[in-house]
């Protein structure tokens, strides 16, 4: 099989067409043991995507920030939220906090629940939306990468059950937040546009959401999905 692929890969294709000729008239004397192979392989493959598919679901999903209640995550045992800045608390190309927003850090310290802001965006604008809000952050986070959300939760000084990710990317945030083995959080996206590498995982996020959704995982509808 293979081979097969590697030659009508191969840059000189005409060249080859007679050896693939061969070579498929070789595997077909074989289609035998190829069925019962791909009989056998077919379902693990589905049991592993399905198994790295779940890496992308979220615990919770809720339409905004707003819809989080501080009390409901202390029942949970959750002390501390990681969250993510663009698209997540304001839009991406808006660069201060809204009033709502500071306020929504209020009340979140007001319970008890510490919040640490990590973003994949630079330091200018994370520190520039952090500082007025007294906000702990970590830019240039590089989510889903664990490092930043191992960082986050240490100085928080906060054990993994007991810390929250909240965000709207499923690439990033969720994919991070659940490898990193914490509380899931997804929100809808703020605006529908997106700086340029946003776009391109937003692809990929639209057919694992599609994916979930035949799946009976998820049962809410995106603007965009
Ligand atoms: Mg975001």
């Amino acid at each position: 099989m293979e081979s097969v692929y590697k030659l009508i890969h191969s840059p000189d294709l005409s060249v080859n067409v007679e050896r693939i000729l061969f070579l498929m008239e070789d595997l077909l004397k074989h289609n035998e043991i190829l069925y019962m192979m791909v009989k056998e392989i077919l379902p693990l493959y589905k049991r592993w995507s399905e198994l790295m598919l779940n890496n992308f679901l979220p615990d919770e999903h809720v339409p905004s920030v707003f819809d989080i209640d501080p009390q409901e995550l202390k029942d949970k045992g959750i002390k501390g939220v990681i969250t993510d800045l663009d698209n997540t608390l304001v839009a991406w190309d808006v660069p201060d906090a809204t009033e709502e927003i500071k306020a929504w850090f209020k009340k979140m310290n007001s319970h008890g629940i510490q919040v640490t802001i990590a973003s994949n965006n630079n330091e200018a604008r994370v520190k520039l939306f952090s500082e007025p809000l007294d906000a702990t952050f970590i830019h240039s986070a590089r989510k889903p990468l664990s490092k930043a959300f191992k960082k986050a939760r240490k100085q928080m000084k906060l054990n993994k059950n007991e810390v929250a990710v909240i965000g709207d990317q499923l690439l990033t945030d969720v994919l991070g937040g659940n490898s990193a083995g914490y509380h899931t959080i997804l929100v809808v996206p703020i605006v529908e546009t997106d700086g340029f590498v946003t776009r391109f995982n937003r692809k990929i996020e639209r057919r694992i959401l599609d994916w979930m959704r035949r799946k009976g995982k998820i049962t809410w509808q995106r603007r965009d999905g």
